[in-house]
């Protein structure tokens, strides 16, 4: 099966890149541009990875992420944070909001899709992946 990936990304650029990226690697890839759409998204959809940018407009990641957590059928679904600034205590902050793992922008065509990866269980495979 192939994964389905949501995106909660506000910036064009950003969403158009990460999705060219995961669809050449042969993801299903959701979209979602704030964080209320992104939140009924994830529960209409329930994917398997939501990529989360911070600074997204009506609520943030932190305020998403801490939601879908309170969610019992996305409660373990891996959640990556997406955020431009990295300042000192926000890697700790996606943690403590139920982000999964962190990834700093820009995006880095060579190496977001491996850095995406690993955070899928292992049976969510795109190209190449399992024939079950
Ligand atoms: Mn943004």
């Amino acid at each position: 099966m192939k994964a389905k990936i949501l995106i909660i990304e506000d910036n064009e650029q950003n969403m158009y890149l990460m999705t060219f990226i995961l669809e050449c690697k042969g993801y299903d890839v959701l979209q979602a541009r704030d964080g209320r759409e992104g939140i009924e998204a994830a529960q209409k959809t329930a994917p398997d990875l939501i990529l989360l940018d911070i600074q997204i407009p009506v609520m943030d990641g932190y305020a998403v992420a801490r939601e879908l957590r309170r969610c019992a059928a996305l409660s373990r679904v891996p959640i990556v944070a997406v955020t431009s600034y990295a300042m000192v205590g926000d890697r700790e902050r996606t943690i403590e909001a139920g982000c999964n793992g962190y990834i700093e922008k820009p995006i880095n065509p060579d190496t977001f899709a491996a850095e995406i990866i690993r955070f899928l269980a292992p049976g969510d495979a795109g190209n190449g992946g399992g024939t079950e």
